[in-house]
């Protein structure tokens, strides 16, 4: 019987390279031979071994942004999932159960039934106890559950740039979708990584008047890169930030602030300071367990009319949207992409994209297990 290879987690900072058997496919499910699987923060997280206090079982098959061919698939899955066999795939991390209260509300990005063994509803965090094992996209072939969430992606574009289907999706939810964006609006994005990047594509495609960027000065390549996607100013996170604010608005804030920044806490206070009143603040970076606020006055919220919301993930349309962009080649998002590992290279990878790798300026990173 064919094998095929994956990257396994067996603990924090260890990864072994193994073989699996290809399962069989039935009529409602497929098997997806992968071509690049993106790499995101959450999966240095998982590296790190920080996942294990929200039910991480290990060993597991890392990887939740996969893109490839679907090589094998039933009646019913090709019926429902609108593929055949040689069609090229975008994946969603999520497996909604499909029969629960958030799956049935459409919200099966909130899931918690999980699978037999695990709590986790990812692909990525699906232990390989589970059977048919192959569940991450760090791997050559992934296991297509009933449950996927598929889109179909043109085949004549590079891999690398179709992965980014992940981090635009996310942009296009958390930019425009989730705080409703509309046309003559002034956005401001805090964070220039993967995210903060795609999300200033979305809020000119939401038809945003104004983009300005916050980030650190030493991430100029970002913030250059962020400039050719369209952001209008660049602020440094070590200046004034309230006061450049108030100025290039004339003094009328955002309509929009999204904080995409990992662990510092710093752009959600300046976010109720430069929002104006009745605007909407997205909250879209992890700031790790136990992160408190602080700072904040309560009645600023109240006095401003604000809308604050938490977004983790994008949901189905938004990686509609992403897919569709990236295959119009309407901006140069292969500019993002900055390198790509093979499978028994996924630590130095995943070093790479946290930056803890002297001289590399990581913007997105991908393996292609064909590497
Ligand atoms: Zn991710
Ligand atoms: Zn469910």
């Amino acid at each position: 019987m064919a094998k095929a290879r994956a990257a396994v987690q067996v603990g924090p900072k260890h990864y072994e390279i193994r073989e699996f058997e290809i399962p069989k496919i039935g009529t409602n499910d497929a098997l997806m031979r992968v071509e690049a699987c993106g790499l995101c923060g959450s999966d240095v997280d998982q590296y790190d071994g920080k996942l294990d206090a929200m039910g991480l079982i290990l060993p597991v098959i890392p990887g939740h942004e996969p893109v490839g061919i679907v090589e094998e698939i039933g009646f019913e899955a090709a019926r429902r999932w609108g593929v055949r066999v040689g069609d090229r795939v975008a994946i969603e991390p999520t497996l909604g159960c499909g029969r629960c209260r958030a799956c049935m509300t459409g919200n099966y990005r909130r899931c918690r039934v999980g699978r037999p063994g695990t709590r986790l509803t990812a692909c990525g965090f699906i232990p390989t106890s589970v059977e048919p094992s192959l569940w991450g996209g760090i791997a050559e072939y992934m296991y297509l559950d009933p449950n996927a969430a598929v889109h179909r992606i043109a085949r004549d574009i590079p891999a690398e740039l179709a992965v980014l289907f992940q981090p635009l999706a996310a942009g296009i939810s958390w930019a425009h979708r989730e705080p409703g964006t509309r046309i003559g609006d002034t956005v401001v994005i805090f964070g220039a990584g993967q995210r903060g990047l795609t999300s200033v594509i979305a809020a000119r495609e939401a038809g945003a008047r104004s983009v300005f960027v916050v980030g650190r000065r030493q991430s100029a390549h970002r913030l250059a890169l962020a400039r050719t996607f369209g952001a209008d100013e660049i602020i440094f996170s070590d200046e004034d930030v309230v006061q450049r604010v108030r100025a290039l608005t004339h003094g009328e804030g955002a309509d929009v602030v999204l904080d995409v920044t990992a662990e510092t806490l710093t752009p959600v206070t300046v976010a109720i300071d430069i929002v104006r009143p009745g605007g909407t603040i997205v909250l879209a970076g992890v700031k790790g367990p136990g992160a408190q606020l602080q700072g904040i006055e309560h009645d600023r919220i109240f006095a401003k009319e604000l809308t604050i919301k938490g977004v983790k993930n994008a949901d189905f349309l938004s990686f509609e949207i992403a897919v569709r962009l990236i295959e119009s080649a309407k901006y140069p998002l292969e500019k993002m992409h900055t390198h790509s590992f093979g499978l028994a290279d996924l630590e130095q990878a995943l070093l790479t994209l946290a930056g803890r790798v002297p001289g590399e300026n990581a913007i997105s990173v991908c393996i292609d297990p064909a590497l």
